[in-house]
């Protein structure tokens, strides 16, 4: 329809992404309406099957490219992306989960992950349990016929036990067997640690893998986005219908900055880690420190499962202290770093630390020690600078 409204030119306005325009980033599509050529199309587009693209939520080429590429870093077939990691937590518990179901969840969880689990999922009907992450034969007794999710984590948040995925993942399927529910438990991992790097998930056994986007694949400490990823298309298909439902999407450009992450994720994951290890060994030698912990160390619970399963180790280690430092030592140890800053995430250019009081965050296994837990989140830092900071914060607090 010709017109010389200045408004109605510049809206349909002729502009295609031009044909051969062969940029090595993908575009930046952003949409909530996308417009069908006739009735025809709206009425027959499916957007479950991913084969055309039909409202801004149900996907764009920018989300889709970027699914792909997730469900390729984990050795997976299907992805969704949340909005945050932890939204990808509570996607993959309400999609699973009904009014009378049990789950279970490692003693050392994610917190956020356990507190969605006991606010929200509890006061819906749904029974929550732990189990000790590191005794496959309690993960066991603790199955019931009513269990239909099981989460895992690799290492254990905070504390960095590693536990036998094999073996645990064998006791849920061997569970199932015995069982004459048309809905078998599910296991789900929150692969964040791993980052589809340290390990493939899906060899290991599990059903679904979680990741905190957020940290590894954006590296940046500037964007917040989760993905849900499977090699089941029944199970993917049950995440896609609650994922829609809920109406969770993610922005384009947040989409772009974690696309613009994923070629150095191998190599930062790398460099983090062989920093880390360096750290770790070299704090465990120092006056003031009871135990550091860290799969890759020979006295850290689950060491020689990690040796045996996973072929690197992220970033992060604790520091557990000489119970003689009280807690506001051990605070004012955090407070005397100057480059390892105070804050929360990891997997980003600055390195962060903050104490812990596990025993408050324990539900069912006891904590061991009895001196203060500090974990460290190793940064993109010089290894010799962040060494030097480590050790005037230790001068002063043995001094
Ligand atoms: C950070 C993190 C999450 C949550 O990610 P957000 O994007 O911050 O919501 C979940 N699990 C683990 C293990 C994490 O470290």
């Amino acid at each position: 329809m010709p017109t010389s409204d200045p408004s109605t030119r510049l809206i349909h306005h002729a502009y295609r992404p031009p044909d051969g325009f062969e940029a090595v980033a993908p575009g930046v599509h952003k949409a909530s309406t996308v417009i069908f050529p006739d009735v025809q199309a709206l009425r027959s587009r499916d957007w479950k099957d991913k084969s055309g693209y039909t409202y801004g939520l149900h996907g764009t080429p920018t989300t889709f490219t970027l699914e792909e590429r997730i469900a390729t870093l984990e050795g997976g077939q299907f992805c969704v992306l949340a909005p945050s990691g932890l939204s990808a937590i509570s996607l993959v518990d309400m999609a699973f989960l009904r009014q009378g179901d049990h789950m279970l969840l490692p003693d050392n969880a994610y917190g956020p992950g356990k507190a969605f689990a006991e606010a929200e999922m509890r006061q819906w009907g749904v029974q929550v349990g732990y189990y000790d992450p590191m005794e496959p034969a309690d993960l066991a007794s603790r199955l019931t016929p009513a269990t239909r999710l099981v989460w895992l984590e690799a290492p254990g948040s905070i504390t960095l036990e590693y536990p036998d995925l094999p073996a645990l993942t064998d006791v849920v399927r061997q569970h199932n067997a015995r069982q004459v529910a048309d809905r078998p438990a599910v296991t789900v991992l929150d692969n964040t640690w791993g980052a589809g790097l340290a390990f493939c998930a899906f060899d290991l056994g599990i059903d679904v893998s979680m990741q905190a986007l957020t940290k590894y694949p954006s590296g940046g400490a500037d964007v917040l986005m989760g993905s849900v990823v499977t090699r089941d298309p029944a199970l993917h298909r049950q995440i896609l219908l609650c994922h829609m439902r809920l109406g969770l999407g993610v922005g384009a450009n947040d989409a772009e900055l974690v696309l613009r992450g994923l070629p150095t994720v191998a190599l930062r994951y790398q460099a983090q880690d062989k920093a880390t290890r360096e750290l770790a060994q070299w704090m465990q030698s120092q006056q003031g420190v009871a135990q550091v912990l860290h799969p890759a160390l020979a006295g850290s619970p689950g060491h020689r499962l990690w040796q045996r399963d996973a072929q690197g180790a992220a970033c992060l280690f604790s520091v557990v202290f000489d119970e003689k430092f009280s807690s506001a030592q051990v605070d004012a140890f955090c407070d005397s770093l100057s480059l390892f800053q105070l804050g929360w995430s990891w997997a980003g250019p600055v390195s962060l630390c903050a104490p812990y009081d596990v025993r408050s965050i324990r539900s069912l296994t006891a904590w061991p020690h009895r001196g203060g837990l500090v974990r460290f989140a190793v940064g993109l830092e010089s290894v010799e600078d962040l060494q030097a900071d480590l050790a005037q914060g230790l001068a002063k607090l043995v001094s």
